[in-house]
Protein backbone atom coordinates (compact mmCIF):
# COMPACT_ATOMS: atom_id res chain seq x y z
CA UNK A 1 0.00 0.00 0.00
CA UNK A 2 2.93 2.11 0.67
CA UNK A 3 4.25 1.69 -2.73
CA UNK A 4 1.16 3.08 -4.32
CA UNK A 5 -0.32 6.18 -3.22
CA UNK A 6 -3.40 5.72 -5.43
CA UNK A 7 -5.80 3.30 -5.27
CA UNK A 8 -5.35 0.90 -7.94
CA UNK A 9 -7.92 0.34 -11.18
CA UNK A 10 -9.60 -3.16 -9.38
CA UNK A 11 -10.27 -0.53 -6.66
CA UNK A 12 -10.92 2.20 -8.34
CA UNK A 13 -13.76 -0.12 -9.88
CA UNK A 14 -15.24 -1.17 -7.00
CA UNK A 15 -15.73 2.13 -5.85
CA UNK A 16 -17.31 3.28 -9.12
CA UNK A 17 -20.16 0.68 -8.27
CA UNK A 18 -20.24 1.99 -5.09
CA UNK A 19 -21.09 5.66 -6.37
CA UNK A 20 -23.30 3.87 -8.84
CA UNK A 21 -25.97 3.07 -5.12
CA UNK A 22 -24.93 6.56 -4.22
CA UNK A 23 -26.33 8.08 -7.38
CA UNK A 24 -29.63 5.76 -6.86
CA UNK A 25 -29.99 6.68 -3.45
CA UNK A 26 -29.55 10.06 -3.89
CA UNK A 27 -31.83 10.46 -6.60
CA UNK A 28 -34.74 9.19 -3.66
CA UNK A 29 -33.68 11.12 -1.12
CA UNK A 30 -35.54 14.35 -0.77
CA UNK A 31 -37.14 15.67 1.55
CA UNK A 32 -39.41 18.73 1.51
CA UNK A 33 -38.40 21.80 3.54
CA UNK A 34 -35.42 19.81 4.99
CA UNK A 35 -32.89 21.85 3.39
CA UNK A 36 -30.34 20.70 0.89
CA UNK A 37 -27.57 18.42 1.37
CA UNK A 38 -25.83 16.67 -0.73
CA UNK A 39 -22.79 14.49 -0.36
CA UNK A 40 -19.54 14.54 -2.06
CA UNK A 41 -17.09 11.64 -1.66
CA UNK A 42 -17.87 10.59 1.62
CA UNK A 43 -19.18 7.23 0.84
CA UNK A 44 -15.35 6.39 0.17
CA UNK A 45 -14.32 8.22 3.28
CA UNK A 46 -16.39 5.82 5.41
CA UNK A 47 -14.85 3.41 3.32
CA UNK A 48 -11.85 4.13 4.06
CA UNK A 49 -11.92 4.99 7.63
CA UNK A 50 -13.20 1.58 8.13
CA UNK A 51 -10.76 0.09 6.35
CA UNK A 52 -8.23 1.62 8.48
CA UNK A 53 -9.72 1.36 11.11
CA UNK A 54 -10.36 -2.79 10.75
CA UNK A 55 -7.80 -3.59 8.59
CA UNK A 56 -7.38 -7.06 7.94
CA UNK A 57 -10.59 -7.22 10.64
CA UNK A 58 -12.50 -5.56 8.37
CA UNK A 59 -14.58 -8.07 6.72
CA UNK A 60 -15.43 -9.11 10.26
CA UNK A 61 -16.53 -6.02 11.71
CA UNK A 62 -18.66 -5.14 8.45
CA UNK A 63 -20.54 -8.35 9.55
CA UNK A 64 -20.82 -7.16 12.86
CA UNK A 65 -22.06 -3.62 10.98
CA UNK A 66 -24.16 -5.76 8.76
CA UNK A 67 -26.16 -6.90 12.61
CA UNK A 68 -26.25 -3.65 13.76
CA UNK A 69 -27.87 -1.89 10.51
CA UNK A 70 -31.21 -2.77 11.84
CA UNK A 71 -30.53 -0.99 14.98
CA UNK A 72 -28.81 2.55 12.87
CA UNK A 73 -32.08 2.38 11.09
CA UNK A 74 -34.22 2.29 13.91
CA UNK A 75 -32.08 4.80 15.93
CA UNK A 76 -32.36 7.38 12.44
CA UNK A 77 -36.27 6.68 12.11
CA UNK A 78 -36.57 8.07 15.70
CA UNK A 79 -34.20 11.12 14.31
CA UNK A 80 -36.80 11.87 11.45
CA UNK A 81 -34.97 10.43 8.76
CA UNK A 82 -35.33 7.64 6.55
CA UNK A 83 -31.70 6.04 6.53
CA UNK A 84 -29.99 3.45 4.43
CA UNK A 85 -27.62 1.70 5.46
CA UNK A 86 -25.68 0.18 2.81
CA UNK A 87 -22.24 -2.46 3.22
CA UNK A 88 -20.84 -3.67 -0.47
CA UNK A 89 -18.43 -6.12 -0.56
CA UNK A 90 -17.62 -5.47 -3.89
CA UNK A 91 -15.29 -8.31 -5.41
CA UNK A 92 -13.85 -8.49 -1.80
CA UNK A 93 -13.08 -4.86 -1.30
CA UNK A 94 -13.96 -4.63 2.03
CA UNK A 95 -15.27 -1.18 1.18
CA UNK A 96 -18.16 0.85 1.72
CA UNK A 97 -20.47 0.72 4.43
CA UNK A 98 -22.40 4.16 4.48
CA UNK A 99 -25.43 5.48 5.64
CA UNK A 100 -27.41 7.78 3.67
CA UNK A 101 -30.21 9.95 5.16
CA UNK A 102 -32.35 11.51 2.74
CA UNK A 103 -35.10 12.52 5.28
CA UNK A 104 -32.42 16.36 4.76
CA UNK A 105 -31.53 15.57 1.56
CA UNK A 106 -31.95 16.70 -1.76
CA UNK A 107 -29.01 15.36 -3.13
CA UNK A 108 -26.33 12.62 -2.02
CA UNK A 109 -23.84 13.21 -4.50
CA UNK A 110 -21.51 11.24 -2.39
CA UNK A 111 -18.81 11.81 -4.66
CA UNK A 112 -16.84 9.65 -3.07
CA UNK A 113 -14.82 8.94 -5.36
CA UNK A 114 -13.33 6.29 -6.82
CA UNK A 115 -10.95 9.03 -6.91
CA UNK A 116 -10.50 9.08 -3.53
CA UNK A 117 -6.82 9.10 -2.58
CA UNK A 118 -5.77 6.04 -1.51
CA UNK A 119 -5.37 6.69 2.52
CA UNK A 120 -2.95 4.46 2.74
CA UNK A 121 -1.27 3.74 6.09
CA UNK A 122 -1.49 7.20 6.62
CA UNK A 123 -4.83 6.93 7.70
CA UNK A 124 -4.58 5.02 10.58
CA UNK A 125 -1.31 7.44 11.95
CA UNK A 126 -3.61 9.29 13.84
CA UNK A 127 -4.39 12.94 13.43
CA UNK A 128 -2.07 13.64 10.18
CA UNK A 129 -2.98 12.83 6.98
CA UNK A 130 -0.53 12.99 4.17
CA UNK A 131 -1.29 13.82 0.96
CA UNK A 132 1.29 11.52 -0.48
CA UNK A 133 -0.11 10.84 -3.50
CA UNK A 134 1.02 14.63 -4.64
CA UNK A 135 4.11 13.84 -4.58
CA UNK A 136 7.08 15.77 -3.11
CA UNK A 137 6.83 18.65 -4.03
CA UNK A 138 3.51 19.35 -2.79
CA UNK A 139 2.46 21.75 -2.04
CA UNK A 140 3.05 23.14 -5.37
CA UNK A 141 2.21 26.75 -6.88
CA UNK A 142 -1.11 25.49 -7.92
CA UNK A 143 -1.54 24.56 -4.74
CA UNK A 144 -0.47 27.40 -2.86
CA UNK A 145 -2.72 29.47 -4.82
CA UNK A 146 -5.51 27.68 -3.15
CA UNK A 147 -4.49 28.53 0.12
CA UNK A 148 -3.15 25.18 0.61
CA UNK A 149 0.31 25.44 3.04
CA UNK A 150 0.95 21.68 3.69
CA UNK A 151 0.22 18.05 2.63
CA UNK A 152 -0.59 16.86 5.93
CA UNK A 153 -3.94 18.49 8.14
CA UNK A 154 -5.35 17.26 11.32
CA UNK A 155 -8.07 15.35 11.37
CA UNK A 156 -9.97 17.82 13.67
CA UNK A 157 -9.44 21.14 13.81
CA UNK A 158 -9.85 24.06 16.30
CA UNK A 159 -13.83 23.79 15.59
CA UNK A 160 -13.94 26.75 15.30
CA UNK A 161 -15.26 28.41 12.13
CA UNK A 162 -14.57 32.11 11.12
CA UNK A 163 -15.55 34.10 8.74
CA UNK A 164 -12.91 35.03 6.59
CA UNK A 165 -12.03 39.01 6.56
CA UNK A 166 -12.98 41.29 3.56
CA UNK A 167 -15.90 41.72 1.17
CA UNK A 168 -15.78 42.70 -2.28
CA UNK A 169 -18.78 43.62 -4.84
CA UNK A 170 -20.25 41.33 -7.02
CA UNK A 171 -18.46 42.06 -10.36
CA UNK A 172 -20.96 41.06 -12.86
CA UNK A 173 -24.50 41.96 -14.35
CA UNK A 174 -27.66 40.42 -13.27
CA UNK A 175 -29.04 38.99 -9.27
CA UNK A 176 -26.18 39.56 -6.49
CA UNK A 177 -25.62 36.41 -4.30
CA UNK A 178 -23.50 37.15 -1.56
CA UNK A 179 -21.16 34.27 -0.09
CA UNK A 180 -19.52 34.08 2.73
CA UNK A 181 -16.25 32.19 3.24
CA UNK A 182 -15.30 30.44 6.23
CA UNK A 183 -12.59 28.09 6.71
CA UNK A 184 -11.86 25.90 10.65
CA UNK A 185 -9.18 27.01 12.95
CA UNK A 186 -6.21 24.74 13.04
CA UNK A 187 -6.28 23.83 9.20
CA UNK A 188 -2.78 24.47 7.05
CA UNK A 189 -4.73 27.05 5.04
CA UNK A 190 -3.94 30.55 4.34
CA UNK A 191 -7.46 31.68 4.62
CA UNK A 192 -7.53 34.95 2.60
CA UNK A 193 -6.17 32.49 -0.48
CA UNK A 194 -8.35 30.07 -0.36
CA UNK A 195 -11.41 32.71 -0.02
CA UNK A 196 -10.28 34.65 -2.59
CA UNK A 197 -10.25 31.56 -4.46
CA UNK A 198 -13.90 30.88 -4.36
CA UNK A 199 -14.56 33.74 -5.31
CA UNK A 200 -12.92 33.70 -8.48
CA UNK A 201 -14.16 30.45 -9.35
CA UNK A 202 -17.99 31.58 -8.56
CA UNK A 203 -17.26 35.09 -10.66
CA UNK A 204 -15.25 32.96 -13.76
CA UNK A 205 -17.33 33.82 -16.77
CA UNK A 206 -18.10 29.84 -17.15
CA UNK A 207 -19.43 30.04 -14.17
CA UNK A 208 -23.32 30.07 -12.88
CA UNK A 209 -23.14 33.39 -13.19
CA UNK A 210 -22.84 32.70 -17.20
CA UNK A 211 -24.55 35.47 -19.11
CA UNK A 212 -25.67 37.62 -16.91
CA UNK A 213 -27.57 35.00 -14.49
CA UNK A 214 -26.35 36.12 -11.26
CA UNK A 215 -23.00 37.77 -10.16
CA UNK A 216 -21.17 36.78 -6.42
CA UNK A 217 -20.46 39.63 -3.61
CA UNK A 218 -18.57 38.93 -0.75
CA UNK A 219 -19.93 39.76 2.44
CA UNK A 220 -18.85 38.94 6.21
CA UNK A 221 -22.08 38.87 6.92
CA UNK A 222 -25.98 37.05 6.14
CA UNK A 223 -24.71 35.56 3.13
CA UNK A 224 -27.21 33.39 0.47
CA UNK A 225 -24.47 30.94 0.22
CA UNK A 226 -21.70 30.14 2.93
CA UNK A 227 -18.91 27.77 1.85
CA UNK A 228 -17.07 26.36 4.47
CA UNK A 229 -13.86 24.54 4.26
CA UNK A 230 -13.20 22.42 7.54
CA UNK A 231 -11.42 19.35 9.18
CA UNK A 232 -12.39 15.86 8.31
CA UNK A 233 -13.86 15.67 11.61
CA UNK A 234 -16.00 18.79 11.87
CA UNK A 235 -17.18 18.94 8.37
CA UNK A 236 -18.51 15.35 9.23
CA UNK A 237 -20.33 16.93 11.52
CA UNK A 238 -21.65 19.81 9.94
CA UNK A 239 -23.09 17.56 7.12
CA UNK A 240 -25.21 16.04 9.79
CA UNK A 241 -27.48 13.94 9.24
CA UNK A 242 -25.64 12.61 6.43
CA UNK A 243 -22.62 10.20 7.02
CA UNK A 244 -19.89 11.73 5.02
CA UNK A 245 -16.94 10.24 6.92
CA UNK A 246 -14.87 13.51 6.25
CA UNK A 247 -13.70 12.77 3.33
CA UNK A 248 -17.13 13.63 1.10
CA UNK A 249 -17.88 16.98 1.14
CA UNK A 250 -21.80 17.88 1.07
CA UNK A 251 -24.07 20.97 0.41
CA UNK A 252 -26.63 21.45 3.12
CA UNK A 253 -29.09 24.54 3.05
CA UNK A 254 -27.34 27.52 1.85
CA UNK A 255 -24.11 26.01 2.79
CA UNK A 256 -21.53 23.86 0.87
CA UNK A 257 -19.36 22.29 3.25
CA UNK A 258 -15.72 21.14 2.24
CA UNK A 259 -13.76 18.79 3.56
CA UNK A 260 -9.86 20.03 3.90
CA UNK A 261 -8.93 16.36 2.67
CA UNK A 262 -10.35 17.06 -0.52
CA UNK A 263 -9.66 20.22 -0.64
CA UNK A 264 -5.93 19.20 -0.45
CA UNK A 265 -5.78 15.66 -1.55
CA UNK A 266 -8.26 16.23 -4.96
CA UNK A 267 -8.53 12.44 -6.19
CA UNK A 268 -6.09 10.53 -8.44
CA UNK A 269 -8.15 11.05 -11.98
CA UNK A 270 -7.44 15.35 -10.81
CA UNK A 271 -3.96 14.67 -9.16
CA UNK A 272 -2.34 16.34 -12.42
CA UNK A 273 -5.25 18.94 -12.29
CA UNK A 274 -5.62 19.96 -8.90
CA UNK A 275 -6.84 23.15 -9.77
CA UNK A 276 -9.88 22.34 -11.81
CA UNK A 277 -10.56 19.41 -9.20
CA UNK A 278 -10.77 22.60 -6.46
CA UNK A 279 -13.02 24.60 -9.15
CA UNK A 280 -15.05 21.92 -9.62
CA UNK A 281 -16.00 21.09 -6.42
CA UNK A 282 -16.99 24.73 -5.20
CA UNK A 283 -19.06 24.89 -8.54
CA UNK A 284 -20.66 21.43 -7.72
CA UNK A 285 -21.17 22.07 -4.39
CA UNK A 286 -22.55 25.43 -4.49
CA UNK A 287 -24.82 24.08 -7.49
CA UNK A 288 -26.28 22.24 -5.09
CA UNK A 289 -27.08 25.12 -2.82
CA UNK A 290 -28.63 26.70 -5.77
CA UNK A 291 -31.09 24.16 -6.67
CA UNK A 292 -29.13 22.04 -9.29
CA UNK A 293 -29.65 18.28 -8.82
CA UNK A 294 -26.96 15.44 -10.50
CA UNK A 295 -26.47 14.77 -13.85
CA UNK A 296 -24.68 12.00 -16.03
CA UNK A 297 -22.00 11.53 -18.69
CA UNK A 298 -23.54 12.17 -21.74
CA UNK A 299 -21.12 10.22 -23.87
CA UNK A 300 -17.73 9.00 -24.18
CA UNK A 301 -15.07 11.86 -25.23
CA UNK A 302 -17.87 14.50 -23.74
CA UNK A 303 -17.44 17.21 -21.09
CA UNK A 304 -18.56 15.70 -18.12
CA UNK A 305 -21.40 17.99 -16.50
CA UNK A 306 -20.34 19.97 -13.93
CA UNK A 307 -23.30 18.68 -11.48
CA UNK A 308 -22.15 14.80 -12.72
CA UNK A 309 -20.54 13.17 -9.57
CA UNK A 310 -16.98 13.77 -10.89
CA UNK A 311 -15.05 12.43 -7.97
CA UNK A 312 -16.54 9.11 -8.25
CA UNK A 313 -15.07 8.81 -11.64
CA UNK A 314 -15.49 10.51 -14.94
CA UNK A 315 -17.19 7.30 -16.75
CA UNK A 316 -15.70 8.35 -19.81
CA UNK A 317 -16.56 11.71 -19.79
CA UNK A 318 -13.48 14.38 -19.53
CA UNK A 319 -13.29 16.57 -16.42
CA UNK A 320 -14.68 19.97 -16.27
CA UNK A 321 -15.25 22.07 -13.47
CA UNK A 322 -17.93 24.94 -15.27
CA UNK A 323 -21.64 25.04 -15.67
CA UNK A 324 -20.97 26.78 -18.75
CA UNK A 325 -17.23 25.97 -20.09
ZN1 LIG B 1 -23.29 16.43 -5.91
Amino acid sequence: MSSRPYPSRRQIRQQERAGEWSRSADAGGRSPGAGRASWDQEQQAATRRRRVRGGSRGRVRRTRAHRSAGLVLAAAGLLGTCSVVWAALNGGNPSVTAMHTPGTTTSVESEGDPSEPDPGPARSTGTKTPASRAGASFPMAVDKAAGVLSKTFPQTGTGKIASVAGTAAAPGPGPVKKVRVEVEGGLPIKSTLFASYVMKTLNDSRGWGHGGKMTFARTTGSADIVVTLASPKTSEKLCKPLETGGTLSCGIGSRAVLTVYRWVLTTPEFSDTREKYRQYLINHEVGHVLGHGHEQCAGKGRLAPVMMQQTKGLKGCLANPWPNP
